[in-house]
């Protein structure tokens, strides 16, 4: 127990630890260490370890190596010659080892270079500031620091190790320095510390003045010129040189590791001075001095320096074209004096966040420089350059800080429920890629907002819903205008403006229904089904017709015209003027998708049936999903921000269904859609339905060459090669009930005992045609994979709006895929056997064939012991492929059966005319 009765526990150390550097990491101070691979032969351009181990290449934009000396091979000819002679360690401290003829050579010449008697190397310059500081401090009874209030930390620490009187002056403030000055008795010793060159404001010191000051009232006076040695003053020694001042100043202090490209720091003064250093300081006394190697290669690099002004000039050139830069581009920054520029941020969250952006997203390296390197509120980024940084590499930094230096952005919508979802999706987006740049959002009423009820294709014009907000950008009112890329012609996504694909749903088109459509089809009613677009009055209601359940009666449709937003729209159902209503589902899923309007969504279409139709039917909009963003060439800081948020991938994919659709018609109002399918190693779009002559679509673009030089004769469809399937009832387990979801494979799999089952369970399945039949036996169907596997429709189970666990999910399928499904971890009940047969003849046939379409792997299985080694496999994507895959084959991938059909007919074509 200790004296206050308090229970007496150990120091937590690990609490401490914890506590500190949670403190320092939201402050946003904490540094970091990027993982560099420093290249002599490409520097300043290097590579860096991302935190994910991926390798980047980036540009250095805050070396202090100002001149490149690191990566001259003179210099490092003399490194490699003195190890090579006298090892690399010195072995000791200049006591025990003494000084080799290096550490002598380079002490004479940097006594020299400043114009003083004498110098003294030490491990660092900041060893060099603390060590002489501190020994001044400790040994002149009494001596008073007069010290700048932008001094380096070395000279802080060096003046604050002991009980003297400190005075600290505003920074270069000489009124301020001389009031300190006046009173101190003349009689106290004092010394006035100061920067030539301050490294981070990169602010110029008066120096003849504190000189001047210094002498006046009889204080010593200590320089750092850090920062200025090797590029200052006729022989590059620095500023004072420069000034012509050095033999009014006692000490210099300056480092070996920067422009000079080495290592070690020093403290350059009268004979006196550096004995007195040399003897009392104990940070110089008791440690090992400096490798022989490293001072040769420091010598050689101030030789080198000093005899070739060509080198300043170069890099002033340098220093001077950035600044323009920076001036031409509106870009504020300090350190105009000299070669030090800074750019201020004044927050060390943004600063670090800037600095992170510039490495990750445009590999540009600057250093955020935080707390307590500059006092809170002065964060910046610091940009020093060398002659080694080429113009172009200038162009391309200045482009990207006039990108990030903002603090807001305005965006542009619709106002509707649904643009305030895409914006708070931008928004999203410009948060993750500019976390320091806050939106303003601002709403604009479209054209096609205010025509709510009129039929669109019956007014002139076209962008219905995109004119206004582009009005927005050109009256500055906004930066950047969010909307649907669908929405928009294909001249004006083609067009100058600048645009970036920020997000894309899954893509298709749904039907919700009256929750009575049954009855309804029972009564033999023409069905009213809502919507606006002859796309989908094509291609939907054709589908439609075949996919609703036969329940004895043919199935009437009527396309209703039908306008508005989603909510009105699903709202109109409920009236009698539908029965049904189509919608894109990605308007409906982003809702569903949103805490703001989820709820409500949810209430819109309690009670509705739905059908997601089939993408090979009922073929979506080009870039259906889409949402787009903006801007104006003019308008920079948007154009940047646009560039950042693009997603490249579906831009180009956006991109390519816009110039498909191009080829059958332009504007708005389309009869035809446009979609993506992607494939296992390839993306290949789809257009299906009526061109603007009029003319049908059914065509794939962007298929892969399937470049063969192969007898046509010899391509054969596995399915004609005389393969019966016996399908082999096998008892159904009953244990159907289990599942809110099945998923049916072939309509081989439903037994007339499971279509009571059916009825009450939300029944999936393969593709369009398992779906019609299903329809045809009065089953209503909400969906299929499109003929290109179960887990095409994964995606789509995951969706807010659809929203099935696989857990709720059972397969319906033969007893070999069953088998399968279960052994991956699918619920799955084998409903049927397959058994295929195939004759003789055709097995024949099989032997010479050069190419096999396999519709079926069980075709393949049943014969893969007669067909030939170099024998080429072709399949549809989804399990025959991987199958065939697992095999060792590669097989082509055609889309579809059709698919394969049109390239065989005109491969068959081509080959005839060759
Ligand atoms: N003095 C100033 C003004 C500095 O900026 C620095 C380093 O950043 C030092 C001293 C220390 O130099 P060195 O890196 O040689 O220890």
């Amino acid at each position: 127990m200790n004296k206050n009765n308090k229970l007496d526990l150990p120091f937590d150390f690990e609490e401490f630890l914890s506590s500190k550097l949670k403190t320092l990491k939201e402050s946003g101070a904490y540094r970091k260490f990027i993982n560099i691979q420093k290249d002599s032969a490409t520097f300043p351009k290097f590579k860096f370890i991302t935190d994910e181990g991926n390798e980047k290449n980036a540009i250095n934009w805050c070396s202090n190596d100002y001149l490149g000396m690191s990566n001259r091979s003179t210099t490092i000819q003399a490194a490699m010659d003195s190890n090579q002679k006298h090892g690399t360690g010195s072995g000791g401290t200049r006591n025990i080892s003494g000084s080799t003829i290096h550490h002598t050579r380079l002490e004479r010449k940097l006594a020299k270079w400043h114009k003083k008697e004498s110098a003294l190397v030490f491990n660092s310059a900041y060893q060099a500031n603390l060590t002489t500081l501190t020994t001044l401090g400790r040994h002149i009874p009494d001596l008073i620091f007069i010290s700048d209030e932008e001094n380096h930390a070395s000279i802080i620490e060096g003046i604050r190790g002991h009980p003297n009187t400190k005075y600290i002056f505003r920074h270069n403030d000489m009124e301020h320095l001389q009031s300190i000055l006046q009173n101190i008795p003349l009689h106290t010793p004092k010394i006035v510390v100061f920067e030539s060159i301050y490294s981070i404001s990169g602010t110029l010191a008066p120096v003849s003045k504190i000189l001047e000051l210094s002498k006046a009232f009889h204080a010593l006076s200590y320089a750092d010129e850090v920062h200025a040695v090797g590029m200052y003053g006729e022989n590059g020694s620095g500023i004072i040189n420069q000034e012509n001042l050095c033999h009014q100043v006692d000490f210099i202090n300056g480092t070996l590791s920067k422009a000079i490209g080495v290592f070690g720091g020093y403290v350059a003064a009268s004979e006196k001075w550096i004995d007195f250093i040399r003897s009392f300081a104990s940070g110089f006394i008791f440690t090992t001095s400096l490798p022989p190697a490293v001072c040769n290669a420091a010598l050689s690099s101030i030789n080198e320096i000093e005899s070739s002004p060509a080198l300043r000039i170069s890099f002033f050139k340098n220093v001077n074209f950035l600044r323009e830069q920076l001036v031409q581009s509106g870009i504020q920054f300090n350190g105009a004096e000299t070669h030090i520029t800074q750019i201020p941020i004044g927050s060390a969250i943004a600063c670090k966040q800037i600095a992170d952006h510039l490495l990750y997203r445009a590999g540009i390296y600057v250093q955020p420089i935080n707390f307590p390197t500059v006092i809170m509120g002065n964060e910046c980024l610091r940009i020093t350059i060398t002659p080694l940084h080429t113009f172009d590499q200038i162009y391309n930094l200045v482009y990207h800080l006039q990108g990030v230096l903002h603090h807001e952005v305005t965006l542009t919508g619709r106002g509707s429920m649904l643009s305030k979802v895409q914006l708070s999706k931008a928004q999203e987006k410009i948060k993750f890629h500019f976390p320091w740049i806050s939106t303003k959002i601002i709403c604009t009423l479209s054209r096609g907002d205010q025509l709510v009820d009129i039929p669109l294709h019956t007014q002139e014009g076209t962008d219905f819903f995109t004119k206004e907000l582009e009005l927005d950008l050109h009256t500055q009112k906004a930066d950047i205008a969010i909307h649907s890329l669908k929405d928009m012609s294909t001249e004006h996504f083609l067009g100058e403006h600048l645009f970036a694909v920020i997000d894309r749903e899954l893509v298709y088109d749904i039907v919700l229904f009256k929750n009575d459509i049954l009855e309804r089809i029972k009564q033999g009613k023409t069905l009213k089904i809502g919507t606006c677009s002859f796309r989908r009055e094509l291609l939907g209601l054709e589908f439609l017709k075949t996919a609703l359940p036969y329940l004895g009666i043919e199935i009437k449709l009527e396309a209703v015209p039908i306008r508005g937003n989603i909510d009105t729209r699903i709202e109109k159902l409920d009236t009698d003027q539908y029965d049904g209503i189509i919608l894109a589902f990605a308007g409906i899923n982003r809702m569903f998708a949103s805490p703001d309007y989820q709820e409500y969504f949810k209430r819109l279409v309690e009670n509705k049936k739905i059908m997601v139709l089939p993408k090979f039917e009922c073929v979506p909009a080009p870039c259906q999903g889409a949402i787009v963003a903006e801007a104006l060439p003019s308008n920079f800081k948007a154009q940047y921000i646009v560039q950042n948020i693009n997603e490249e991938i579906l831009f180009d994919e956006c991109k390519n269904e816009k110039m498909v659709a191009g080829q059958y018609g332009s504007g708005c109002i389309q009869k035809f859609g446009v979609a993506t399918f992607h494939f296992e190693n390839f993306k290949a779009v789809y257009s299906k339905g009526i061109d603007q002559y009029g003319q049908p679509i059914d065509t794939w673009n962007n298929l892969p060459p399937y470049a063969l030089d192969i007898d046509p004769e010899l391509i054969i469809n596995s399915s004609n090669l005389g393969f019966t399937s016996i399908n082999t009832a096998i008892e159904p387990m009953h244990h159907l009930q289990k599942y809110k979801t099945v998923f049916v494979s072939h309509i081989a799999a439903v037994h007339a005992s499971l279509i009571n089952d059916l009825s009450t369970k939300n029944v999936w399945c393969a593709g369009s045609s398992t779906w019609q039949k299903l329809a045809a036996k009065g089953i209503w169907v909400s969906g299929c994979a499109d003929s290109l596997g179960f887990e095409h429709l994964s995606g789509l189970f995951k969706t807010p709006f659809i929203n099935i666990n696989p857990k709720d999910i059972v397969l319906l399928s033969n007893a070999d895929s069953s088998k399968r499904w279960i052994d991956s971890g699918a619920a799955s009940m084998a409903t049927y056997q397959n058994k295929y047969h195939s004759n003789l003849l055709e097995k024949y046939k099989l032997k010479t064939a050069q190419l096999v379409f396999w519709t079926c792997y069980a075709h393949y299985d049943e014969v893969k012991e007669l067909i030939a080694k170099d024998l080429l496999h072709a399949c549809l994507p989804g399990k025959t492929f991987q199958l065939l895959r697992d095999r060792g084959h590669q097989p082509i991938i055609f889309p579809t059966i059709k698919a394969f059909n049109q390239w065989k007919k005109k491969y068959t074509q081509a080959h005839r005319v060759a």
